[in-house]
C-alpha cells in the first residue's frame, strides 16, 4: 500500500487494471466477477461501448468551460431528467455529496423565500448515508463519520425509521425545513422502506409545508428496477431529489432535482460549481441515461434482481449458520450475515467474487444492471462456495 495517499480508505488488496461488463481484471491477471460496480455506479458494466464512444467523441470536442456559459449537454440531460421524473429543474454537480449539499441548501432557501427563515431543521434517519461533506455527515448523523470534526452543525436531527410518533412530532415542529431519506437505504445495509411509511411521511410533509428530499444517489437510476426507486409507488414523489453514481455510469457527475416551487430560493449567485455539469460529464451521462432509462434495461434489472434474490434465499436456507436475512430491492441486495462481513468480503475475493460491505453486518450485491442470467448464476455459485469455505473454517476452528 502507498504511503503517499491519505490513509482514509480500507482498500482491498487488488490492483485493478481493466474492466469489461461485469468482469474486472487485476494486474496479476486474475479476473473477478464484480458485484460492487464502483459502489452501484458502473450500472452499464465496465467499458460499455456506448459510453466509451460518447466520452471519446466529446473528449475531441470540448471538456470544460465552467457555468459562465450555456452548456447544451446540461440542457439536454436536464430535459431528459425532468421528463422522466417529478422534477422541473436540475442542478449539476460532480458527486453524490454535492447533490445532497444542493438539496439541503435548496430546502433551507425555500423557507427563506417563503418568509420563514426559522425553518432550518433537517430531519434524517439513523442508518442513513448521505455523503462526507459537513452537511452530509450532519444529515445522516452517523457518529462514526461525525467524530473528531468539531461541533455538530445546528439544525439536524436523526430519528429511527421505526419511531413513527417521533417522526410526526418532528415534522410538526415550526422549525422543520425538510425530511431527508433514502427510499432504499444503501450503505446502511440495503433496507427498503415500505410504501405506507413513505406515503405517511409525504402526507405529513404536505400538511405542514415541510419539504421531502429523497436521496436516490444509490437506489436511483434503475438500480431497483425502476428509473427512480420511489417510482415503484404511484403518485408518490419528493420535492427534491439527489442522484449521482449511475447517472454518469462511472464518470463523476451528480444532480439535484427539484420542483420549480421547491427551488424558488435558488436564484442567481446563491450556489454553483466550477466543474458541475461540464461537457464531458454531460456527454457520458446522456449516453448512460439513454441506456438506463430504457424499459428493457429496467425490466432486465427486475428479472436479474429477482433471480439473484431467489438464489440467495435458497443459499440462505442451506446456510442458516452464515446468513440471517436477504433484503433490499431489485439489484440493490443486502445479505445480513452471522460471521463478520469484512471477513466474508475477503473470503469472497478468494472465490474471485467482489461484493461490497454494508451496515448491520451485511454484504451488498450491486452488480451492473446489464449482468446476464448466466453471470448471476455464477455470482450465486461463487457466493455459495464462499459460505461453504467459511463453514469449513468455522468447523475447523471449533
Ligand atoms: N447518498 C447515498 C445514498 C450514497 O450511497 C452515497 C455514496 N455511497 C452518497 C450519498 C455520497 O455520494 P458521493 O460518494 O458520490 O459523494
Amino acid at each position: 500500500m502507498s504511503d503517499d495517499l491519505m490513509a482514509v480508505y480500507n482498500r482491498a488488496p487488488i490492483e485493478v487494471e481493466r474492466g469489461e461488463g461485469v468482469w474486472l481484471e487485476a494486474r496479476d491477471g486474475r479476473r473477478y466477477l464484480d458485484c460492487v460496480a464502483g459502489i452501484a455506479t458502473n450500472s452499464l458494466g465496465h467499458a460499455h461501448p456506448k459510453l466509451v464512444a460518447a466520452l471519446t467523441a466529446q473528449a475531441r470536442k470540448l471538456w470544460h468551460v465552467s457555468n459562465i456559459f450555456r452548456i447544451p449537454g446540461q440542457e439536454e440531460l436536464a430535459h431528459r431528467l425532468t421528463e422522466a421524473s417529478f422534477a422541473e429543474v436540475v442542478f449539476f454537480g460532480n458527486s453524490g455529496s454535492e447533490a445532497i449539499e444542493c438539496a439541503l441548501k435548496t430546502a433551507r432557501r425555500y423557507h427563506v423565500a417563503n418568509g420563514a427563515p426559522e425553518r432550518i431543521e433537517v430531519i434524517g434517519f439513523s442508518g442513513s448515508f448521505h455523503g462526507r461533506t459537513y452537511a452530509a455527515i450532519n444529515a445522516s448523523g452517523n457518529p462514526a463519520y461525525l467524530e473528531g470534526f468539531g461541533p455538530r452543525l445546528p439544525g439536524y436531527v436523526q430519528l429511527s425509521v421505526d419511531d413513527t410518533a417521533a417522526i410526526e412530532a418532528a415534522i410538526r415542529r415550526p422549525s422543520a425545513a425538510a425530511v431527508i431519506v433514502e427510499p432504499v437505504q444503501g450503505e446502511g445495509g440495503a433496507r427498503a422502506l415500505g410504501e405506507d411509511w413513505l406515503r405517511r411521511v409525504r402526507a405529513l410533509c404536505d400538511e405542514t409545508g415541510t419539504l421531502l428530499i429523497f436521496d436516490e444517489v444509490q437506489c436511483g437510476m434503475g438500480r431497483t428496477g425502476r428509473l427512480f426507486a420511489h417510482q415503484w409507488f404511484d403518485g408518490l414523489a419528493p420535492d427534491i431529489m439527489a442522484v449521482a453514481k449511475a447517472l454518469g455510469g462511472g464518470f463523476p457527475v451528480g444532480a439535484c432535482l427539484a420542483t420549480r416551487d421547491a427551488a424558488k430560493g435558488m436564484v442567481a449567485g446563491v450556489h454553483g460549481s466550477t466543474f458541475g455539469g461540464n461537457p464531458l460529464a454531460m456527454a457520458v451521462a446522456i449516453a448512460a441515461f439513454d441506456e438506463l432509462a430504457k424499459e428493457e434495461t429496467l425490466a432486465h434489472a427486475r428479472t436479474i434482481g429477482a433471480r439473484l434474490a431467489e438464489g440467495l434465499r435458497r443459499i440462505a436456507a442451506a446456510y442458516p449458520d452464515i446468513v440471517v436475512d436477504i433484503r433490499g430491492k431489485g439489484m440493490l441486495i443486502g445479505v445480513k450475515l452471522v460471521p463478520n462481513n469484512r471477513e466474508m468480503m475477503a473470503a469472497a475475493r478468494d472465490q474471485q467474487l467482489l461484493v461490497a460491505g454494508g451496515g448491520e453486518n451485511c454484504i451488498r450485491l450491486l452488480p451492473p444492471l446489464t449482468m446476464t442470467a448466466d453471470e448471476a448464476d455464477e455470482a450465486l455459485r461463487r457466493l455459495e462456495a464462499t459460505f461453504a469455505a467459511a463453514r469449513a473454517r468455522l468447523a475447523a476452528a471449533a
